[in-house]
């Protein structure tokens, strides 16, 4: 049987399409994806494809292909603002349908949801949230739902950032975002995004993506010559230079300035040069700018790296890495439906939910306690005509996974870990376990989970904190209130957790996505063996 199989491809510009493949059934496997390799390692790799074509390679080759759109995905999306414009073009492109929050939920998409299908809905910007559902799921079929953050450490721009000239140089007014200010961001190559705001003609708003395409900010440490302690002031020292104005300026350049202070509501709080410098990368006119929601980011790109390119080496890997595998994994279960499962006939519901501010406490409306997850299921019920009375019996029916990175073996520091709780790389998804409810796994899910991966050729990892040490926050907590359904913790393990740039096995990715995609294949056949428990 002949079917098309998408595969996604990112080309020079970063414009992600996907690509239409005819292929055989029997190689729609994982491990038999399409010999057509995107990115960074192309020729090599389709060279290596075109000589081997042994099993064992092609396995390789799927690591090699997430790793490297993870590492493509990174570079060209630094702020929360462009992971949720990938995420919905990546869906768009791939039959998932929007649902506009704001709007009623007409007939004809009434419709369609009743019969099965691609769904997603966007919050603010911030949040998305792409699902499956089938035609005849009803709410004691439950859902299976994995939920992350994409909110990652970094520091933003101040309501007014400008501030006077030191000596000449221009500096920025920033306030970090959860520990953004810490010395992990000195003497880094910082570049700066997000959105400006801009006013229409017809008097309404819109938010235009702007990224600097070079660094134009950098924290400087202080040499050691001068004795300073390795304690910075995150206020007066460390602020970010973005330039130097040597002398006075041009007589045209003032003029500019007079003449844009007198009129615009942005000239006393931030820099003329600053606002000037986004008009010129954003093409939108200086005059037209609103505001702006700003933020500095590491420009050093994504890679490989070790000596056997066994490890990725990038910014921003919490959590960008677990909400990347679960919507490729979504998305490769879409691709099911148009084999020899019918959306209509299928009683499923699989949900991603990737939510904003996981890092400064969730508590924002795009945060997990905006709760975007509860008023889509109670849309879903009311499109279904079940009252939203029955929400425990879907929840209760659900398995949540709280999707967050873990801590990797450090080996300079192998005392500070548990013994036979520490993940290694390259091996698998690792469960988290804590007896004082700052995860919420318990042997149930635990149990389930090592019976889903095994029946995939998976493994699954596990950690533990020390006794003398604390584990950190993840949004299960919060889902496990907000819905009573059993929430499991897990996460890929990474190396220097809230540092600017940190590491893990280049396998994850894929390994994430494999492991995303067995979830959302057996979670419900597997959890009716657990009824009551
Ligand atoms: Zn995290
Ligand atoms: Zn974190």
């Amino acid at each position: 049987m002949d079917i098309m199989l998408g595969f996604a491809l990112i080309d020079e510009d970063g414009v992600l399409s996907w690509d239409d493949m005819t292929t055989d059934e029997e190689n729609l496997e994982p491990n038999n994806l399409p010999n057509k390799l995107p990115c960074r390692q192309k020729n090599t790799l389709e060279d290596t494809v075109e000589a081997d074509k042994d099993r064992e390679t092609i396995v390789e080759h799927y690591y090699d292909i997430f790793c490297d759109k993870y590492l493509d995905f990174t570079d060209e999306n630094p702020t929360t603002f462009h992971v949720v414009h990938y995420f919905r073009s990546l869906l768009d492109n791939n039959g998932f349908q929007y649902i506009d929050e704001q709007l009623p939920i007409t007939k004809d998409l009434a419709a369609k949801i009743n019969n099965g299908g691609f769904f997603y809905t966007i919050r603010g910007g911030l949040t998305i949230l792409p699902f499956i559902i089938g035609g005849k799921w009803a709410p004691e079929s439950g859902a299976g739902i994995v939920g992350s953050h994409i909110d990652a450490i970094t520091n933003k721009l101040k309501p007014t950032s400008i501030k006077p000239d030191i000596e000449g140089y221009n500096m920025l007014g920033v306030a970090g975002y959860s520990s953004g200010l810490k010395p992990a961001w000195l003497d880094r190559d910082l570049g700066i995004g997000g959105n400006i705001i801009v006013q229409n003609d017809d008097g309404t708003f819109k938010r235009v993506l702007v990224k600097s395409p070079i660094p134009i900010a950098k924290i400087p440490s202080l040499a050691p010559h001068f004795h300073h302690s390795t304690h910075y002031n995150p206020e007066t020292e460390m602020v970010p230079i973005v330039g130097y104005t040597e002398g006075t300026e041009s007589e045209t350049e003032a003029q500019q300035q007079e003449q844009f202070s007198s009129s615009h509501p942005l000239a006393k709080r931030h820099l003329f040069k600053l606002l000037k410098y986004l008009a010129q990368i954003s093409h939108v006119a200086i005059d037209d700018i609103v505001e702006l929601e700003l933020e500095l980011f590491d420009v050093e790109p994504a890679t490989r790296g070790g000596l056997d390119s066994e490890f990725i080496f990038a910014p921003r890997l919490d959590d960008r890495l677990c909400s990347f595998a679960a919507v490729y994994a979504l998305i490769e279960v879409s691709k099911q439906f148009f084999l020899d499962r019918s959306i209509e006939d299928y009683d499923g519901l699989n949900m991603v939910l990737l939510v904003d501010n996981e890092e400064i406490g969730s508590g924002t409306r795009t945060g997990v306690k905006g709760k975007l997850l509860n008023s889509t299921m109670d849309k879903l019920l009311s499109i279904k005509q079940h009252p939203t009375s029955v929400n425990s019996l879907v929840y209760s029916n659900s398995i949540i996974l709280s999707a967050d990175v873990t801590h990797l073996l450090n080996p300079n520091f192998k005392s500070a870990y548990l013994a036979k709780h520490s993940p290694l790389p390259n091996i698998g998804m690792t469960v988290k376990l804590d007896p004082n409810g700052h995860v919420m796994s318990d042997y149930v899910g635990y149990n389930l989970l090592r019976t889903i991966t095994g029946n995939n050729g998976l493994q699954i990892q596990q950690f533990h904190i020390r006794n003398d040490g604390r584990s950190g926050g993840t949004i299960g907590p919060q889902l496990a209130i907000d819905t009573g359904a059993r929430v499991i913790d897990i996460g890929l393990p990474i190396l220097s957790m809230h540092s600017i740039r940190a590491m893990c096995g280049y396998k994850e990715v894929g390994l994430g996505t494999k492991f995303f995609k067995a979830f959302f294949n057996d979670w419900r056949r597997e959890y009716s063996n657990y009824r009551g428990l």
